[in-house]
């Protein structure tokens, strides 16, 4: 289809910002969003924390482009991996060869990975680096040397994300992207989410660790010749709302997953590459999962890599004469494409270079006086932060923590005003989501912490007026 210009000096090579605006309503369908309402936000280049839209306005990158960027846009050593990559080759597929940059990039990998996580499985998505975990697992039980073939199941959480894929969304809990897809989903064993901020009624706070793993042990003490793994998103659940585990509960489920013979699979998609603080999020409590799914920060959110990392022991089930269909029998086209191993490389060396993780004790501690200065402010109910993780929760209430309807959609509010104030973020419902590149300086998270004031008080003054003028409508 030959698509109109919407001026005759245009250029179908270079169109206008507004023919842009038009086929972008038109043509391209955006992830999570409803495309009724959408309203085009054309971003045409970036650098460092920095976001340029085609008028050239700026917008600080507040959630990394969604959690992926590390060490910042267009950061020239990343860019000239890649320059340099390209010299070589674009792609070696990884069924049956290999390629220089990929096996180094496996290598450091497994040398960075906590405990033993020596063999690494390249996809492309997130989603892909769950579903390859969650088909190991239960191909490792049917077909080790001491096979347990009845463990079929998987332990899941009350509003965990684990990805889009149908594999993924089984292994999920927010049963809003569920709901829908239910009779193509799997089951599977749900725990309630172990949430720091709203903790049931009958639990005392000092007891909320001990609380859910009571809980896990209950499952597993009664289902553990069912179960294949345990799936979860250590420390925080990120989607979910950015909800805290309680300190000690990750390495209490890692106790119980060995206990009772089952699986542990750490879902470090959102939570890895220094986020919380350390390099992976398991390290916090020393904990070695048997399975770790990486994606997001890997390739410093530049281009589509993850990947799932095995133990010895997993790897070891699969190994056989060709007949014995021992074989992992999955893979993406893509998968461990040298392009997107060149900058997860050149990623990893940043974090060297530029001691990244050595500098993020500083803006953390800043975040966090940051964001305890907007707890006074209305409908705050709850502020959370970890390494360079940020929420801002907004309730109705922040005394009986009632949370605002989903539909009206408070956090979305609060974004757009927080754009018009020059920082991008995106919510998770009620939840503002506080996520920069680990390359935000201090004045950075500054403008961005103000921008969410004035965003906050922004729409408590919109909702005090609206609830005025209804109040004079029921009573003339
Ligand atoms: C984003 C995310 C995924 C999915 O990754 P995609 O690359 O979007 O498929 C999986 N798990 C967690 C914890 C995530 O945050």
């Amino acid at each position: 289809m030959n698509r109109p210009l919407n001026s005759p000096t245009e250029d179908r090579c270079s169109p206008s910002a507004t023919t842009l605006t038009d086929w972008d309503r038109r043509h391209l369908w955006h992830a999570f969003t409803q495309m009724a309402e959408y309203e085009p936000l054309i971003i045409e280049r970036a650098e460092g924390c920095l976001l340029y839209d085609m008028e050239g306005n700026s917008y600080l990158d507040g959630v990394s482009s969604l959690w992926c960027n590390v060490h910042g846009h267009r950061h020239p050593h990343l860019d000239q991996a890649i320059i340099d990559q390209l010299a070589d080759v674009a792609h070696v597929t990884s069924l049956g060869m290999s390629n220089p940059t990929s096996i180094r990039l496996a290598a450091k990998l497994a040398e960075l990975a906590p405990g033993q996580l020596n063999h690494v499985f390249f996809s492309s998505d997130g989603s892909s680096a769950v579903e390859v975990a969650v088909k190991m697992a239960f191909q490792y039980w049917q077909q080790r040397a001491d096979a347990k073939p009845a463990k079929q199941h998987f332990v899941t959480f009350t509003d965990s994300y684990h990805g889009d894929t149908l594999g993924s969304v089984s292994v999920g809990g927010i049963a809003r992207y569920q709901a829908i897809f239910q009779p193509l989903l799997f089951q599977t064993f749900r725990l309630p989410i172990p949430d720091t901020y709203r903790i049931p009624a009958e639990v005392a706070v000092a007891d909320v660790c001990e609380h859910h793993l009571r809980h896990l042990e209950a499952l597993l003490s009664e289902h553990h010749e069912k179960i294949a793994a345990v799936i979860i998103e250590p420390l925080i659940q990120g989607a979910a709302g950015i909800v805290f585990h309680p300190e000690h509960y990750l390495s209490g489920v890692r106790e119980l997953t060995r206990r009772y013979d089952v699986l542990l699979i750490a879902d470090e998609v959102a939570v890895g590459f220094g986020r919380t603080g350390t390099l992976f999020a398991c390290q916090q409590e020393s904990v070695t999962p048997d399975l770790l799914c990486l994606g997001k920060g890997l390739t410093g959110g530049y281009l589509p890599m993850s990947a799932t990392l095995a133990t010895g022991d997993i790897w070891n089930a699969f190994l056989g004469e060709y007949e014995e269909s021992k074989t992992f029998y999955h893979g993406h086209t893509y998968g461990g494409n040298p392009l997107a191993a060149a900058v997860a490389l050149a990623t990893l060396e940043l974090f060297e270079q530029q001691q990244t993780l050595q500098q993020l004790p500083e803006k953390s501690e800043h975040l966090g006086s940051l964001l305890n200065s907007l707890r006074s402010l209305p409908h705050v109910g709850d502020v959370r932060h970890k390494g360079l993780i940020g929420a801002v929760e907004l309730v109705r209430d922040p005394e009986t923590k009632e949370p605002f309807p989903w539909e009206e959609q408070r956090g979305a509010e609060v974004c757009r005003l927080a754009l018009q104030h020059g920082v991008w973020l995106r919510p998770l419902g009620n939840v503002i989501v506080i996520m920069p590149p680990l390359s935000v300086t201090l004045s950075e998270l500054d403008q961005i912490l103000e921008a969410i004031r004035l965003g906050i008080t922004e729409m408590a003054e919109i909702t005090a007026n609206q609830v005025s003028t209804t109040s004079d409508q029921s009573n003339p």
